[in-house]
């Protein structure tokens, strides 16, 4: 079945987004602990990058991943589902407004060819923005929410991997979001992903992935 996005309603059932999926938009480096783990510098701007459509599929499915291609790591990663069209110049206040709900996003990445990419200076589009890079989780209503504190957590095989909140972003979301509609317009059915806290590391077949974000959502997948 062809992936979409899902929402939970407040009555707690799951129901298709009335919007088909777009593009998604991610910030590499947006924790300072993840960039210095990679030994990469932090970034004097945030440093985008897309993934297309063909690459969200459902985190309640098993995942599976680009076989013979060198290591697969999981960025895990706080998502935003955007529900109103947002462009440059809107307020921010418009644009928390613009997102229709939050969820959980894995940002596979295919880490030994997205070296080679990066050392060569080419576009890492092959190593992010493959058939099935982008695992997405229901999306949740946001209201009340905190942008600026959000617990997010990763445990695989019943090991804590990834724990990190959103108050150590190196652009917070309301900033990112400024940022991002500077270059790419929103659409509802788009994407945002917020960068991934310290902890990444390969998958391997067989492992059990459980994230949780602060009290809202957890969910659970298996690598096949
Ligand atoms: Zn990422």
């Amino acid at each position: 079945m062809p992936y979409q996005h899902l929402l939970r309603n407040p009555a707690g059932e799951l129901q298709p987004a009335p919007w088909a999926p777009g593009k998604v938009v991610c910030i590499g480096r947006n924790y300072a602990d993840h960039a210095r783990e990679l030994n990469n510098p932090v970034p004097a701007e945030p440093l985008l990058f897309l993934k297309p459509a063909t690459a969200m599929v459902s985190l309640r499915q098993p995942l599976r991943l680009p076989q013979g291609m060198g290591s697969v790591h999981v960025e895990t990663e706080m998502a935003l589902l955007i529900g109103r069209p947002l462009q440059s110049g809107d307020a921010e206040e418009a644009l928390l407004a613009g997102i229709a709900g939050v969820g959980i996003g894995f940002d596979l990445t295919l880490r030994d060819l997205q070296n080679r990419l990066k050392e060569a200076g080419h576009p890492w589009e092959k190593a992010k923005a493959f058939d099935g890079a982008c695992p997405l989780s229901e999306f949740v209503d946001c209201s009340g929410l905190d942008w600026g504190n959000v617990e997010l957590e990763l445990q695989r095989n019943g090991q804590l991997q990834q724990r990190g909140n959103s108050s150590q972003m190196l652009t917070p979301v309301p900033a990112l979001l400024r940022h991002i509609v500077e270059f790419f317009s929103l659409q509802p059915g788009d994407v945002v992903m917020t960068g991934t806290p310290a902890g990444v590391g390969p998958l391997a077949s067989g492992d059990q992935l459980a994230a949780r974000l602060a009290d809202r959502l957890q969910v659970s997948t298996t690598v096949l």
